[in-house]
Protein backbone atom coordinates (compact mmCIF):
# COMPACT_ATOMS: atom_id res chain seq x y z
CA UNK A 1 0.00 0.00 0.00
CA UNK A 2 1.28 3.52 -1.35
CA UNK A 3 2.22 5.78 1.47
CA UNK A 4 0.53 8.53 -0.46
CA UNK A 5 -3.41 6.93 -1.13
CA UNK A 6 -5.10 10.53 -1.03
CA UNK A 7 -1.66 11.80 -3.53
CA UNK A 8 -2.01 8.36 -5.94
CA UNK A 9 -6.04 9.42 -6.51
CA UNK A 10 -5.93 12.66 -7.18
CA UNK A 11 -3.39 12.44 -9.56
CA UNK A 12 -5.61 9.43 -11.10
CA UNK A 13 -8.25 12.59 -11.22
CA UNK A 14 -5.79 15.01 -12.40
CA UNK A 15 -4.58 13.33 -15.67
CA UNK A 16 -7.97 12.96 -16.93
CA UNK A 17 -8.41 16.50 -17.36
CA UNK A 18 -4.91 18.58 -17.84
CA UNK A 19 -2.06 16.98 -20.12
CA UNK A 20 0.32 14.57 -17.43
CA UNK A 21 -2.08 15.85 -14.33
CA UNK A 22 -0.06 19.27 -13.85
CA UNK A 23 0.02 22.97 -15.05
CA UNK A 24 3.75 22.96 -15.24
CA UNK A 25 5.96 19.71 -16.23
CA UNK A 26 8.86 20.59 -13.30
CA UNK A 27 5.95 18.92 -11.15
CA UNK A 28 5.69 16.03 -12.95
CA UNK A 29 7.92 13.94 -11.33
CA UNK A 30 9.06 12.88 -14.48
CA UNK A 31 12.68 12.31 -13.74
CA UNK A 32 12.48 10.56 -10.62
CA UNK A 33 9.29 8.17 -11.41
CA UNK A 34 5.90 7.74 -9.15
CA UNK A 35 3.55 10.64 -9.39
CA UNK A 36 3.58 14.09 -7.57
CA UNK A 37 2.32 14.52 -4.14
CA UNK A 38 -0.57 16.78 -3.67
CA UNK A 39 -0.22 19.55 -1.09
CA UNK A 40 -3.06 20.46 1.09
CA UNK A 41 -0.74 23.83 2.35
CA UNK A 42 2.72 24.72 3.20
CA UNK A 43 3.67 26.99 6.67
CA UNK A 44 6.93 28.47 6.81
CA UNK A 45 9.65 25.89 5.92
CA UNK A 46 7.14 23.22 6.17
CA UNK A 47 4.92 21.53 3.11
CA UNK A 48 1.69 19.62 4.01
CA UNK A 49 0.55 16.91 1.59
CA UNK A 50 -2.94 15.46 1.17
CA UNK A 51 -1.60 12.36 3.03
CA UNK A 52 -1.18 14.13 5.92
CA UNK A 53 2.76 14.33 6.07
CA UNK A 54 5.17 16.72 6.89
CA UNK A 55 7.79 17.80 4.47
CA UNK A 56 11.21 20.61 4.88
CA UNK A 57 10.86 22.00 1.53
CA UNK A 58 13.48 23.07 -0.69
CA UNK A 59 11.28 23.61 -3.47
CA UNK A 60 9.76 26.90 -2.25
CA UNK A 61 7.59 27.02 -5.12
CA UNK A 62 10.53 26.79 -7.52
CA UNK A 63 12.09 30.11 -5.57
CA UNK A 64 9.66 32.37 -4.69
CA UNK A 65 9.04 31.86 -1.12
CA UNK A 66 12.33 33.21 0.26
CA UNK A 67 10.21 34.54 3.13
CA UNK A 68 8.53 30.60 3.98
CA UNK A 69 5.19 29.85 3.43
CA UNK A 70 2.14 31.61 4.35
CA UNK A 71 4.10 34.81 5.89
CA UNK A 72 1.67 36.81 8.68
CA UNK A 73 2.80 40.04 7.01
CA UNK A 74 2.45 38.62 3.34
CA UNK A 75 -0.71 37.34 4.01
CA UNK A 76 -2.30 40.12 5.59
CA UNK A 77 -1.20 42.73 3.04
CA UNK A 78 -3.28 40.33 0.45
CA UNK A 79 -5.46 40.32 2.69
CA UNK A 80 -5.77 44.13 3.10
CA UNK A 81 -5.23 44.96 -1.26
CA UNK A 82 -7.97 42.26 -2.04
CA UNK A 83 -10.96 43.96 0.63
CA UNK A 84 -9.80 46.62 -1.74
CA UNK A 85 -10.84 44.96 -5.14
CA UNK A 86 -8.79 42.60 -7.46
CA UNK A 87 -7.90 44.56 -10.28
CA UNK A 88 -9.19 47.40 -11.99
CA UNK A 89 -7.18 47.43 -15.68
CA UNK A 90 -5.43 51.17 -14.55
CA UNK A 91 -2.29 52.56 -12.45
CA UNK A 92 -2.31 51.88 -8.39
CA UNK A 93 0.56 53.53 -6.44
CA UNK A 94 1.53 49.83 -4.97
CA UNK A 95 2.82 49.75 -8.76
CA UNK A 96 5.07 52.52 -8.23
CA UNK A 97 6.02 51.50 -4.58
CA UNK A 98 7.33 47.70 -5.98
CA UNK A 99 9.00 49.84 -8.84
CA UNK A 100 10.90 51.89 -6.67
CA UNK A 101 11.77 49.28 -4.39
CA UNK A 102 13.28 47.02 -7.43
CA UNK A 103 14.89 49.85 -8.63
CA UNK A 104 16.96 50.90 -5.32
CA UNK A 105 17.78 47.27 -5.32
CA UNK A 106 19.05 47.15 -8.63
CA UNK A 107 21.52 50.33 -9.76
CA UNK A 108 21.37 49.32 -13.43
CA UNK A 109 18.02 49.77 -13.77
CA UNK A 110 16.27 53.03 -13.94
CA UNK A 111 13.05 52.09 -15.22
CA UNK A 112 11.02 48.80 -15.00
CA UNK A 113 7.82 47.32 -16.15
CA UNK A 114 5.87 44.81 -14.65
CA UNK A 115 4.46 41.54 -16.22
CA UNK A 116 3.10 38.51 -14.77
CA UNK A 117 5.57 36.29 -15.16
CA UNK A 118 9.36 35.36 -15.49
CA UNK A 119 8.31 34.35 -18.75
CA UNK A 120 6.90 37.71 -20.43
CA UNK A 121 9.60 39.29 -18.77
CA UNK A 122 12.20 37.17 -20.96
CA UNK A 123 10.12 37.57 -23.97
CA UNK A 124 9.57 41.32 -23.91
CA UNK A 125 13.42 41.99 -22.65
CA UNK A 126 13.97 40.29 -25.92
CA UNK A 127 11.46 42.26 -27.74
CA UNK A 128 12.84 45.37 -26.58
CA UNK A 129 16.69 44.81 -27.20
CA UNK A 130 15.63 43.87 -30.92
CA UNK A 131 13.53 46.92 -31.35
CA UNK A 132 16.18 49.20 -29.58
CA UNK A 133 18.89 47.56 -31.94
CA UNK A 134 17.24 46.65 -34.58
CA UNK A 135 19.44 43.28 -34.95
CA UNK A 136 17.53 39.84 -35.20
CA UNK A 137 19.85 37.79 -33.23
CA UNK A 138 19.53 36.25 -29.89
CA UNK A 139 22.98 34.42 -28.18
CA UNK A 140 21.65 32.26 -25.43
CA UNK A 141 23.58 29.43 -23.61
CA UNK A 142 22.82 25.19 -23.54
CA UNK A 143 21.03 24.58 -20.29
CA UNK A 144 20.11 28.31 -19.82
CA UNK A 145 16.57 28.41 -19.01
CA UNK A 146 14.37 31.74 -19.37
CA UNK A 147 11.34 30.38 -19.81
CA UNK A 148 8.65 29.10 -22.45
CA UNK A 149 9.30 31.82 -25.03
CA UNK A 150 9.81 30.02 -28.71
CA UNK A 151 12.65 31.60 -29.53
CA UNK A 152 14.53 30.43 -25.96
CA UNK A 153 13.44 26.90 -26.19
CA UNK A 154 16.95 25.22 -27.75
CA UNK A 155 18.79 23.59 -25.12
CA UNK A 156 16.35 25.11 -22.43
CA UNK A 157 17.54 22.87 -19.15
CA UNK A 158 15.62 21.40 -16.48
CA UNK A 159 12.19 20.52 -17.72
CA UNK A 160 13.13 20.64 -21.21
CA UNK A 161 16.08 18.38 -20.25
CA UNK A 162 14.15 16.33 -17.65
CA UNK A 163 11.42 15.52 -20.76
CA UNK A 164 14.42 14.87 -23.23
CA UNK A 165 13.08 17.56 -25.61
CA UNK A 166 15.52 20.22 -26.08
CA UNK A 167 13.86 21.92 -28.35
CA UNK A 168 9.89 22.13 -29.10
CA UNK A 169 7.85 20.87 -31.22
CA UNK A 170 6.28 23.82 -32.56
CA UNK A 171 9.17 25.68 -32.19
CA UNK A 172 9.86 27.03 -35.72
CA UNK A 173 12.71 26.42 -37.84
CA UNK A 174 12.41 30.29 -38.73
CA UNK A 175 12.49 31.25 -35.22
CA UNK A 176 14.88 29.03 -34.19
CA UNK A 177 17.16 30.22 -36.12
CA UNK A 178 17.48 33.34 -35.11
CA UNK A 179 18.86 32.14 -31.66
CA UNK A 180 22.35 31.09 -31.25
CA UNK A 181 23.10 28.42 -28.82
CA UNK A 182 26.63 28.58 -27.01
CA UNK A 183 28.21 26.26 -24.24
CA UNK A 184 27.62 27.93 -20.65
CA UNK A 185 31.02 29.19 -19.20
CA UNK A 186 32.85 28.79 -22.53
CA UNK A 187 34.62 32.19 -23.11
CA UNK A 188 36.10 31.62 -26.64
CA UNK A 189 32.97 30.46 -28.09
CA UNK A 190 31.06 34.11 -27.14
CA UNK A 191 34.73 35.62 -28.18
CA UNK A 192 34.36 33.90 -31.97
CA UNK A 193 30.74 34.30 -32.52
CA UNK A 194 31.26 37.91 -31.94
CA UNK A 195 34.10 38.27 -34.47
CA UNK A 196 31.86 36.29 -37.28
CA UNK A 197 28.13 37.63 -36.34
CA UNK A 198 28.83 40.70 -33.73
CA UNK A 199 27.37 43.18 -35.89
CA UNK A 200 23.94 41.15 -35.88
CA UNK A 201 23.24 39.93 -32.50
CA UNK A 202 20.76 42.12 -30.73
CA UNK A 203 21.72 40.65 -27.13
CA UNK A 204 23.32 37.86 -25.14
CA UNK A 205 20.53 36.52 -22.61
CA UNK A 206 22.10 34.75 -19.98
CA UNK A 207 21.20 33.10 -16.30
CA UNK A 208 24.74 34.85 -14.68
CA UNK A 209 24.19 32.06 -11.94
CA UNK A 210 22.30 29.42 -13.62
CA UNK A 211 19.92 27.58 -12.10
CA UNK A 212 18.12 25.61 -14.58
CA UNK A 213 20.93 22.91 -14.64
CA UNK A 214 21.12 22.54 -11.24
CA UNK A 215 22.81 25.20 -9.55
CA UNK A 216 25.70 26.30 -12.21
CA UNK A 217 27.74 29.51 -11.23
CA UNK A 218 28.87 31.87 -13.99
CA UNK A 219 32.48 32.18 -14.12
CA UNK A 220 33.88 35.96 -13.30
CA UNK A 221 36.01 35.62 -17.00
CA UNK A 222 32.90 34.39 -18.62
CA UNK A 223 30.45 37.42 -17.30
CA UNK A 224 33.06 39.78 -17.97
CA UNK A 225 33.74 38.64 -21.38
CA UNK A 226 29.64 38.97 -22.27
CA UNK A 227 30.19 42.87 -20.89
CA UNK A 228 32.84 43.32 -23.08
CA UNK A 229 32.11 41.89 -25.94
CA UNK A 230 28.31 43.20 -25.81
CA UNK A 231 29.33 46.65 -25.36
CA UNK A 232 32.49 46.30 -28.32
CA UNK A 233 29.81 44.85 -30.79
CA UNK A 234 26.39 47.06 -29.65
CA UNK A 235 24.81 44.36 -28.67
CA UNK A 236 22.75 44.34 -25.29
CA UNK A 237 23.38 42.60 -22.15
CA UNK A 238 20.41 40.91 -20.94
CA UNK A 239 20.71 39.29 -17.12
CA UNK A 240 17.76 36.86 -16.33
CA UNK A 241 17.39 36.99 -12.50
CA UNK A 242 13.96 35.46 -12.24
CA UNK A 243 15.07 33.27 -9.87
CA UNK A 244 18.59 35.22 -8.59
CA UNK A 245 17.01 38.52 -7.81
CA UNK A 246 16.55 39.39 -4.57
CA UNK A 247 17.58 35.36 -3.75
CA UNK A 248 21.76 35.27 -4.10
CA UNK A 249 21.88 39.13 -2.91
CA UNK A 250 19.03 41.56 -2.30
CA UNK A 251 20.61 43.06 -5.28
CA UNK A 252 20.54 39.35 -7.15
CA UNK A 253 23.29 37.99 -9.24
CA UNK A 254 24.80 41.25 -10.53
CA UNK A 255 25.01 42.75 -6.90
CA UNK A 256 27.38 39.58 -5.75
CA UNK A 257 29.48 39.59 -8.93
CA UNK A 258 30.02 43.24 -9.50
CA UNK A 259 28.57 43.50 -13.20
CA UNK A 260 26.24 45.59 -14.71
CA UNK A 261 24.08 44.54 -17.61
CA UNK A 262 22.13 46.66 -19.58
CA UNK A 263 18.74 44.53 -19.31
CA UNK A 264 17.63 42.76 -16.09
CA UNK A 265 14.60 40.54 -16.04
CA UNK A 266 12.97 39.10 -13.09
CA UNK A 267 9.72 37.42 -11.30
CA UNK A 268 9.66 34.65 -8.43
CA UNK A 269 10.47 36.50 -5.37
CA UNK A 270 9.36 39.89 -6.44
CA UNK A 271 5.89 38.68 -6.33
CA UNK A 272 5.60 36.97 -2.84
CA UNK A 273 4.37 33.96 -3.81
CA UNK A 274 1.97 35.24 -6.51
CA UNK A 275 1.99 35.40 -10.44
CA UNK A 276 4.80 38.06 -11.58
CA UNK A 277 7.62 39.29 -13.56
CA UNK A 278 9.39 42.64 -14.34
CA UNK A 279 11.85 43.84 -16.90
CA UNK A 280 13.86 47.02 -16.12
CA UNK A 281 17.02 48.93 -17.13
CA UNK A 282 18.35 52.44 -18.01
CA UNK A 283 15.66 54.71 -19.02
CA UNK A 284 17.09 55.01 -22.56
CA UNK A 285 16.82 51.68 -23.29
CA UNK A 286 13.45 50.99 -21.42
CA UNK A 287 11.92 54.29 -23.15
CA UNK A 288 11.87 52.65 -25.94
CA UNK A 289 8.92 50.76 -24.98
CA UNK A 290 4.93 51.68 -26.00
CA UNK A 291 3.74 54.11 -24.96
CA UNK A 292 6.90 56.43 -25.11
CA UNK A 293 8.34 54.01 -27.48
CA UNK A 294 7.36 52.00 -30.42
CA UNK A 295 7.78 48.23 -28.84
CA UNK A 296 4.78 47.41 -27.72
CA UNK A 297 4.08 45.19 -24.84
CA UNK A 298 0.57 44.86 -22.43
CA UNK A 299 -0.94 43.16 -19.84
CA UNK A 300 -4.48 42.69 -19.14
CA UNK A 301 -3.77 42.00 -15.14
CA UNK A 302 0.09 43.62 -15.17
CA UNK A 303 1.19 45.37 -11.99
CA UNK A 304 -2.38 43.94 -10.23
CA UNK A 305 -3.28 45.10 -6.44
CA UNK A 306 -2.91 41.45 -4.86
CA UNK A 307 0.64 40.42 -6.61
CA UNK A 308 2.11 44.17 -5.98
CA UNK A 309 0.75 43.88 -2.43
CA UNK A 310 2.69 40.69 -1.92
CA UNK A 311 5.78 41.53 -3.62
CA UNK A 312 5.88 44.70 -1.76
CA UNK A 313 5.62 43.50 1.50
CA UNK A 314 8.32 40.36 1.10
CA UNK A 315 10.70 43.06 -0.01
CA UNK A 316 10.31 45.28 2.38
CA UNK A 317 11.23 42.30 4.40
CA UNK A 318 13.91 41.52 3.07
CA UNK A 319 15.71 44.87 2.97
CA UNK A 320 15.31 45.71 6.28
CA UNK A 321 16.03 41.89 7.78
CA UNK A 322 19.22 41.13 5.71
CA UNK A 323 18.82 37.81 6.06
CA UNK A 324 21.22 37.29 3.26
CA UNK A 325 24.60 36.67 5.34
CA UNK A 326 22.30 34.39 7.22
CA UNK A 327 21.36 32.58 4.15
CA UNK A 328 24.56 32.11 2.75
CA UNK A 329 26.04 30.48 6.01
CA UNK A 330 23.04 27.64 6.16
CA UNK A 331 23.62 27.14 2.62
CA UNK A 332 27.24 26.43 3.20
CA UNK A 333 26.66 24.44 6.47
CA UNK A 334 24.16 22.29 4.03
CA UNK A 335 26.79 22.17 1.68
CA UNK A 336 29.43 20.94 3.60
CA UNK A 337 27.17 18.40 5.49
CA UNK A 338 26.18 17.07 2.30
CA UNK A 339 29.54 16.82 1.30
CA UNK A 340 30.66 14.60 4.19
CA UNK A 341 27.82 12.80 4.12
CA UNK A 342 28.38 11.63 0.76
CA UNK A 343 31.96 11.21 1.80
CA UNK A 344 31.30 8.37 4.19
CA UNK A 345 28.95 6.87 2.19
CA UNK A 346 31.55 6.39 -0.64
CA UNK A 347 28.99 8.10 -3.01
CA UNK A 348 31.01 10.48 -5.36
CA UNK A 349 29.29 13.67 -5.84
CA UNK A 350 29.81 18.03 -6.26
CA UNK A 351 28.08 20.25 -4.33
CA UNK A 352 27.43 23.17 -5.77
CA UNK A 353 26.22 26.73 -3.72
CA UNK A 354 25.43 30.40 -3.95
CA UNK A 355 24.13 31.67 -0.88
CA UNK A 356 20.01 30.35 -0.90
CA UNK A 357 20.50 27.94 -3.93
CA UNK A 358 22.39 25.00 -3.90
CA UNK A 359 22.53 21.09 -5.80
CA UNK A 360 24.12 18.31 -5.38
CA UNK A 361 25.29 16.70 -8.79
CA UNK A 362 26.15 12.88 -8.93
CA UNK A 363 28.81 13.27 -11.17
CA UNK A 364 32.73 12.33 -10.30
CA UNK A 365 33.36 15.63 -12.56
CA UNK A 366 32.85 19.53 -11.22
CA UNK A 367 29.64 20.64 -13.52
CA UNK A 368 30.62 23.60 -15.55
CA UNK A 369 27.91 23.73 -18.20
CA UNK A 370 25.22 21.24 -19.83
CA UNK A 371 27.79 18.40 -21.07
CA UNK A 372 29.10 18.08 -18.02
CA UNK A 373 25.53 18.45 -16.20
CA UNK A 374 24.20 15.90 -18.40
CA UNK A 375 26.55 13.51 -17.49
CA UNK A 376 25.69 13.13 -13.44
CA UNK A 377 24.24 9.70 -12.74
CA UNK A 378 20.21 10.93 -13.26
CA UNK A 379 19.12 7.25 -11.37
CA UNK A 380 21.08 8.12 -8.13
CA UNK A 381 19.67 11.24 -7.81
CA UNK A 382 15.55 9.76 -8.38
CA UNK A 383 17.04 7.22 -5.80
CA UNK A 384 18.36 9.83 -3.12
CA UNK A 385 15.14 12.12 -4.14
CA UNK A 386 12.98 9.15 -2.57
CA UNK A 387 14.80 8.08 0.24
CA UNK A 388 14.77 12.43 1.49
CA UNK A 389 11.18 11.93 0.54
CA UNK A 390 10.48 9.27 2.90
CA UNK A 391 12.52 10.94 5.54
CA UNK A 392 10.70 14.60 5.09
CA UNK A 393 12.91 16.18 3.28
CA UNK A 394 10.75 17.79 0.09
CA UNK A 395 13.76 18.41 -2.77
CA UNK A 396 13.35 19.45 -6.80
CA UNK A 397 12.28 16.26 -8.24
CA UNK A 398 15.19 16.54 -10.78
CA UNK A 399 18.68 16.47 -10.87
CA UNK A 400 18.69 19.91 -12.69
CA UNK A 401 16.72 22.25 -10.81
CA UNK A 402 18.30 24.29 -7.51
CA UNK A 403 17.45 23.63 -3.97
CA UNK A 404 16.47 26.95 -2.26
CA UNK A 405 16.71 27.66 1.18
CA UNK A 406 13.98 30.24 3.05
CA UNK A 407 14.92 32.52 6.18
CA UNK A 408 13.45 30.13 8.44
CA UNK A 409 15.87 27.36 7.01
CA UNK A 410 17.42 27.03 10.76
CA UNK A 411 20.95 25.46 11.32
CA UNK A 412 18.77 22.81 13.75
CA UNK A 413 16.69 21.91 10.01
CA UNK A 414 19.66 22.20 8.05
CA UNK A 415 21.60 19.08 10.49
CA UNK A 416 18.50 17.38 10.62
CA UNK A 417 18.81 17.70 6.58
CA UNK A 418 22.63 16.22 6.61
CA UNK A 419 21.35 13.64 9.03
CA UNK A 420 18.68 12.35 6.72
CA UNK A 421 20.94 12.97 3.86
CA UNK A 422 23.49 10.93 5.58
CA UNK A 423 20.66 8.17 5.80
CA UNK A 424 20.04 8.26 2.64
CA UNK A 425 23.31 7.73 0.51
CA UNK A 426 24.14 5.29 2.72
CA UNK A 427 24.54 2.05 0.30
CA UNK A 428 22.84 4.46 -2.40
C1 LIG B 1 11.58 30.50 -13.46
C2 LIG B 1 12.43 31.14 -14.47
C3 LIG B 1 11.89 31.76 -15.61
C4 LIG B 1 10.44 31.65 -15.98
O1 LIG B 1 9.58 32.25 -15.06
P1 LIG B 1 8.02 31.83 -15.08
O2 LIG B 1 7.41 32.73 -14.06
O3 LIG B 1 7.99 30.38 -14.71
O4 LIG B 1 7.51 32.06 -16.45
C5 LIG B 1 12.74 32.47 -16.43
N1 LIG B 1 14.05 32.54 -16.17
C6 LIG B 1 14.61 31.95 -15.10
C7 LIG B 1 16.07 32.10 -14.86
C8 LIG B 1 13.83 31.22 -14.22
O5 LIG B 1 14.39 30.59 -13.18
Amino acid sequence: MSAWPRSQELFRRAQRVTPGGVNSPARAFGAVGGHPLFIARGEGPFLYDVDGHRYLDYVLSWGPMILGHAHPEVLEAIREAASRGTSYGAPTEAEITLAELIIEAFPSIEKVRLVNSGTEATLSALRLARGYTGRDKIVKFAGNYHGHVDSLLVAAGSSAATLGVPTSPGVTAGTAQDTIVLPYNDTAAVEEVFRTQGEEIAAVIVEPIAGNMGCVPGSAEFLRTLREKTREYGALLIFDEVMTGFRVAYGGAQELLGIRPDLTTLGKIIGGGLPVGAYGGPAAIMDHILPVGKVFQAGTLSGNPLATAAGITTLRILRETNPYPQLAARTQQLAEGLLQAAASACVPCQVAFVPGMLTIFFSERPVTDWETAAACDTKRFAQFFWRMMERGIYLPCSQYEAMFLSVLHSEELIEQTIAAARLALAGL
